[in-house]
């Protein structure tokens, strides 16, 4: 996954993009008016037709991030042990006249924060650099002291790690882009700053209004009440993003590596795809080299089990975008080959549930088993996809397709994480742009998925040269003489 940006959104960048390995581009609400998104999501739409291929959009709802107001001087230095003051601006996050407090006083984009704040409070600024902690309320100011001295800016975020804000999910601007985001056809939703199952209920029933299925809905954890809530956060959404800048501020940061794996096991055991974010190349934004602890960071999310690797700003204000997005594919590539090994280890023993899946296994993550079922989604497609997997690796298919109407199918058959070749198709554009956000599958596009012989004809037409005599093809599909939509298993030879 890429984020656009600056540095990345005309379309023939975007097209580069595609050809260096991107599947989902993220268009950032935080950073653009619906209007500079609509031009970057018209790019990826031209791009993509141009490579051919299929690739996904995310919009990134910027949630009720807290910043600060305006500096008199756009900026400021603090040392430990010096006092600053939260203040009410005039107007919230406008400037504010030097000498209106005692201390060098600050302002907030959050009205209540003066009201919410109480003594031996945490607030970080400028990413964690900068702590502060509350020392004294007055009606109108919030007095800290410095604990770790830095510099901030002007409209910095502001992050409240434990202090439990009454601020709501979905901001004004939220509902906007979001609404706009379900109109153009957006095929992920991110919701940042999500704490509760509640948040992302609302955020359904607000583009469950719109014509459509509507976007899925990724719910980014970075608050330590997600990952508190994190089981039933990973049931309501369609997909997580450990959204690692955040999170690395509102919790210790040394504890983040095993919260991210933590956080992927969750979303293996429910099914859900999830992304892992924040600081994966981060020294590219300068260096056409990753640093060897960066490298090693993405490989390890992929051995934890992330469905997609994300960049931020390397890909969107970087020096190198193209460079970035073609080293993380080959990180990928080679880091597979540790997962090609494990699954041939596991494949051919017994038929697999997705607790089973070798990457995920209790033992090699050092995680404790899960005690939970995976998901109940539909029992006679989990039962059919299963079997599906085992028969293609069993007989060593060399494809195994999937006809799907609303990509649920294609969703299942990932999270066994099979190295057969996985060819996604379906009726309906728009999910064969979300397949793309899935691990392993390869949406195809233009293919006739309700009739299994022409569709059979056409994977083998369009697999020429690599689907020879005796190549076995296992295809999954509804027959329609059930109620369950994929209860059929066909497996095919090409002949001789
Ligand atoms: C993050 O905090 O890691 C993240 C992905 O969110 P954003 O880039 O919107 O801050």
């Amino acid at each position: 996954m890429a984020t656009l940006g600056p540095a990345s959104e005309t379309e023939e960048k975007i097209e580069e993009l595609i050809r260096a390995g991107v599947d989902v581009f993220r268009l950032n609400s935080a950073h653009g008016t619906i209007e500079v998104l609509q031009t970057r999501l018209d790019s990826v739409r031209r791009a993509s037709r141009a490579a051919g291929t299929t690739v996904a959009v995310l919009v990134d709802l910027a949630g009720p991030k807290i910043r600060l107001g305006e500096l008199p001087d756009g900026s400021l230095t603090c040392k430990a042990g010096e006092m600053l003051s939260f203040v009410r601006g005039p107007e919230h996050g406008t400037s504010l006249q030097k000498g209106q407090s005692p201390f060098p006083a600050l302002t907030a984009t959050y009205p209540p924060l003066i009201d919410e704040l109480s003594p031996g409070d945490r607030v970080m600024l400028a990413d964690g650099t900068v702590e502060l902690r509350v020392e004294q309320k007055t009606a109108n100011a919030a007095v800290c002291s410095v604990v770790q001295g830095g510099t901030f800016r002007s409209r910095q975020g502001i992050n409240l790690p434990g202090v439990k804000l009454s601020v709501r999910a979905l901001t004004e601007n939220d509902h906007q882009y979001a609404r706009w985001a379900a109109e153009q056809g957006a095929d992920y939703l991110g919701l940042s700053f999500v704490r509760r199952p509640e948040d992302v209920a609302e955020l359904r029933e607000l583009i469950a209004a719109g014509a459509g299925e509507g976007p899925r809905i990724i719910a980014k954890i970075e608050k330590p009440e997600a990952v508190e809530n994190l089981e039933p956060l990973v049931a309501a959404a369609d997909g997580i993003m450990v959204a690692r800048g955040d999170l690395g501020v509102e919790i210790d940061i040394a504890a983040v590596p095993l919260v991210q794996k933590r956080i992927i096991a969750a979303c293996h055991r429910a099914g859900k795809p999830v992304i892992v974010a924040t600081q994966m190349l981060e020294s590219m934004h300068h260096s056409l080299l990753p640093t060897r602890a960066e490298a090693t960071d993405v490989a390890n999310a992929i051995l934890d089990g992330a469905d997609a690797c994300m960049l931020s700003g390397e890909s969107a204000v970087g020096e190198y975008p193209v460079q970035a997005v073609q080293m993380m594919h080959r990180i990928a590539l080679a880091t597979e080959s540790l997962l090609r090994g494990r699954r041939s280890a596991a494949a051919g023993t017994a038929a697999m549930q997705f607790g089973d899946c070798p990457v995920f296994s209790a033992g090699k993550m050092g995680l404790s088993p899960s005690t939970t079922p995976p998901a109940a989604d539909n029992s006679i497609t989990q039962a059919v996809t299963a079997g599906a997997v085992q028969i293609a690796e069993q007989l060593g298919a060399r494809v195994l397709i999937v006809a799907t109407a609303s990509g649920e199918t294609a969703r299942i058959i990932s999270q066994y994480r099979s190295f057969v070749h996985t060819v996604g198709v379906s009726d309906a554009e728009a999910t064969l742009r979300r397949m793309c956000l899935f691990w392993g599958i390869i949406p195809m596009r233009d293919a006739p998925a309700d009739d299994p012989v022409q569709l059979l004809r056409h994977v083998i037409d369009r697999g020429e040269g690599y689907l020879l005599p005796g190549d076995r093809v296992v295809l999954v599909l509804g027959t329609g003489i059930a109620s369950s939509r994929h209860n059929g298993v066909m497996v095919y030879e090409v002949p001789g």
